[in-house]
């Protein structure tokens, strides 16, 4: 291979850091790596460009080790004046060609995706005058036509376009609901109300999620503004009225830019101060401020990061050179590609619509699923339901857990109570899952019985692995009868799914079972059919992780290999994500079994890796991968081999991993699932044969599947789904955590 056909890339971070963009560097680096081609980052963001020299570094496999788990960015970010003129470009432009760079990938907030695509579009003139300056040689601009560019969104605002979340959200909502749970406990000792300030000046996705996922008494965000004049009375009105219903503190979450219906900005102290003047009670204001950006970044921004940087790569050594720069960013869980200059607009019309008062407009650019976030935040946090109206169809409804508790269950719990009563229906709890249902363990449940369950880990109505069988089914019959209820949520993992199955196969012989059911996927393995994540999933997940770092920070003090063992059955998922966000080398899932020649493979690379300095080797075993090569068996096997290099240990993570409080995800996500399975129910017992289905997110959206479909979609024997979306992570977790590019580049001219 000639070296001129090496291509070389570049990656720079800008604008407002955001967690995650260390696994968009890692995954960047390492695959460019692997490809066969040279990569540089940029220091400090397009100041880097701009200034050139050593601020332009080449980079190599072990530069980007050890980074995956920290926040912030670790090549710098920085704002830069000079970039936003056109000789400052001039510049940047002459240091890349300099470095015969013509691939940059550009991770930040929209203006640093602006500012990416005029120089883009700029390149071919900037060259052009550098040429007549005589400071390229015309030859040399020849080989430089055009820069290709790829935009990865780094904010923690999520107020762009063409990505369903940006990088760094999901680590701020993290941040958010920590302060706001933290606060949540000394402010009911003193029953005291808070507010608190989160960042968002035009994007209220913070304010609002943050809102639902700690069952905040009031949100103002900037693209709704409070609908009637006398705002500040509603908001003291529910204040009081929860505090009255057995409330012992509240908070009203205030976006930096919330503003009323006239464009004035409705300040936290303005907020503070009107409800102390109207309430008896004390009133304290946080300010969350740059909290909100820092600390380790949460599984899924480390995962969404490490997905983006290796497409970005893709993207630019693939994709044909003459295509409008794009910006990737995660759709359907997959990576999502959209043109540069239609996200950056379509981002900006939604600040536009918010300076010329067209708030309709706002959210309807925000789109469909914050619109329903926002009323289903107002319904739930009500001190009393709306007052049924006349001839509203009124039913009795019934919720239930079943299989291993997970994070989350109480949040949807929650949920399907308070909307289900704000409808006008009645709902009955039933305790400790189905062997409770068996012995007629049905109790009515009120809107103040669930508060506190936004927030609490594990199933506060109980919950058991129990699969009635064909008499304990006739005996279900009799308590739904007795009890007359009308449609069953199943929030919980497999035994709910089996739990309901049977009852669908005994409703020819049973009429008491043709009623609505919806089984809902909560379980911590993400082993569920019909759904791309199930409750409590992110929970666990983030558990492991963080439960690695810290064995890696222990190990790091001696050459050692772990082996970390998670839970999902025979389900692969915690394992491979687990293994992706915390830069595993190796994972071990059921789904790819584990031989002996690829243990010997593995053994080879732990032993190169060893003998050239590496201090810590992390596997990360599924509990079910294989009954043979069990972990004591792989720790064994790596200590015998590693004599004198290396010496190796095991952790059994354990039930560390169904334990926690829910992440903001988990609770957002329980909580849009609860409503729409509610709704389903009703919409269900109106017909003639009534469905029973199980609910899930798939392909973006919401969707019920018939349970008849049940077995067809699953593989029994491993109680997991045939198809799993998430098998296509496991290429990128092979390139990223292997120990040095399989394919050496050539030395540079
Ligand atoms: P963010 O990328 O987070 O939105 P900024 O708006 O501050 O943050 O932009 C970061 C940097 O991107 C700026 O300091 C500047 O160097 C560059 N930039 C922003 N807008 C433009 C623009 N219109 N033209 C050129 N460069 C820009």
């Amino acid at each position: 291979m000639s070296n001129e056909r090496v291509r070389r890339l570049a990656i720079l971070t800008s604008g407002g850091d955001a967690p995650g963009m260390n696994a968009v560097v890692r995954a960047a680096v390492r695959t460019a790596l692997e490809r066969g081609a040279e990569i540089f980052a940029v220091a400090e963001g397009f100041q880097g460009l701009v200034d050139g020299g050593d601020r332009i570094r080449k980079m190599s496999w072990n530069s980007v080790g050890g980074i995956l788990q920290k926040g912030g960015t670790s090549i710098g970010t920085a704002r830069c004046q000079a970039f936003r003129t056109r000789e400052g470009r001039l510049v940047a432009a002459k240091n890349l060609i300099a470095e015969r760079i013509d691939g940059l990938i550009v991770v930040g907030g929209d203006g640093s995706l602006t500012g990416a695509d005029t120089f883009r579009r700029e390149w071919t003139g900037l060259v052009a005058e550098l040429t007549a300056q005589g400071a390229v040689p015309a030859d040399t601009a020849q080989r430089y036509p055009r820069l290709s560019i790829v935009g990865l969104v780094g904010s923690i605002d999520n107020d762009f376009a063409g990505t369903d979340m940006t990088i760094g959200t999901d680590t701020a909502l993290h941040r958010i609901t920590e302060a706001i749970d933290a606060l949540a406990s000394t402010a009911a000792s003193h029953q005291r109300c808070f507010v608190v300030e989160v960042m968002g000046r035009d994007c209220g996705y913070l304010a609002l999620m943050s809102g639902l996922a700690t069952g905040a008494g009031w949100v103002l965000i900037p693209e709704a503004p409070p609908d009637v004049p006398d705002w500040e009375e509603r908001m003291c009105e529910v204040i009081r009225e929860g505090h009255k219903a057995g409330r012992r503190h509240s908070t009203v979450i205030v976006a930096e830019g919330a503003r009323d219906r006239d464009g004035k900005p409705i300040e936290a102290e303005y907020v503070r101060k009107t409800l102390q003047e109207k309430l008896s009670l004390e009133v304290r204001t946080t300010v969350l401020g740059h909290v909100q950006r820092g600390g380790a970044p949460s599984a899924f921004d480390r995962i969404m990061g490490t997905l983006l940087g290796f497409a970005a790569v893709e993207e630019l050594l693939d994709a044909d050179p003459d295509s409008p720069p794009c910006v990737l960013g995660i759709h359907e869980n997959r990576v999502h590609r959209t043109p540069l200059m239609e996200c950056v607009e379509k981002t900006r019309s939604v600040g536009l619509a918010i300076r010329e008062h067209d708030y309709e407009r706002a959210m309807d650019i925000r789109g469909q699923s914050f619109r329903s976030a926002f009323r289903i935040h107002k319904t739930l946090v009500r001190a009393l339901p709306h007052t049924p109206q006349a001839g509203q169809r009124r039913f009795k409804l019934a919720v239930i857990h079943a299989g291993a508790p997970a994070p989350g269950m109480n949040t949807a719990v929650r949920a399907a109570v308070r909307l289900g009563i704000d409808q006008g229906h009645s709902i009955f709890g039933i305790r400790n899952g189905f062997e409770g249902f068996v012995e007629g363990e049905v109790t009515p449940l009120d809107w103040m019985s669930v508060h506190g369950f936004v927030s609490a880990g594990g199933a506060e109505l109980g919950t058991s692995r129990l699969v009635p069988s064909a008499s304990q089914v006739d005996e279900l019959a009799k308590v739904i009868e007795k009890n007359d209820i009308q449609g069953l949520l199943i929030i919980g993992g497999w035994a709910g799914y089996e739990a309901a199955y049977r009852m669908l196969q005994a409703r020819p012989r049973l009429a008491a079972l043709k009623l609505p059911i919806v089984c809902f996927p909560a379980a911590i393995d993400n082993n569920l059919p019909g759904t791309e994540y199930s409750i409590g999933a992110d929970t666990a997940l983030n558990s492991i992780v963080e439960a690695v770092d810290k064995i890696k920070q222990s190990a790091v003090a001696w050459r050692r290999c772990v082996v970390v063992e998670v839970m999902g059955r025979h389900c692969g998922y915690l394992a491979a994500l687990s293994a992706l966000a915390s830069g595993a080398e190796r994972v071990y899932t059921h789904e790819e079994g584990i031989t002996m020649a690829k243990l010997e493979e593995d053994l080879r690379h732990l032993v190169a890796g060893f003998s050239e300095g590496k201090r810590l080797g992390l596997m990360i075993r599924n509990e079910n991968a294989n009954p043979v090569f069990t972990t004591s068996v792989l720790r064994s096997l790596f200590e015998e081999e590693g004599k004198g290099l290396f010496d190796a240990r095991e952790a059994i993570l354990g039930h560390l991993q169904q334990g926690g409080n829910p992440t903001p995800f988990d609770r957002i996500q329980a909580t849009r699932m609860a409503a729409r399975a509610i709704e389903y129910l009703v919409e269900e017992q109106a017909k003639e044969k009534p469905a029973a289905s199980y609910i899930g997110h798939r392909g973006g959206r919401l969707q019920f599947f018939p349970l008849e479909k049940f077995p067809e979609e699953v593989d029994l024997e491993h109680r997991r789904p045939k198809s799993q979306w998430w098998l296509s992570v496991l290429p990128v977790l092979r390139i990223l955590a292997q120990p040095g590019p399989t394919r050496q580049v050539p030395p540079g001219e």
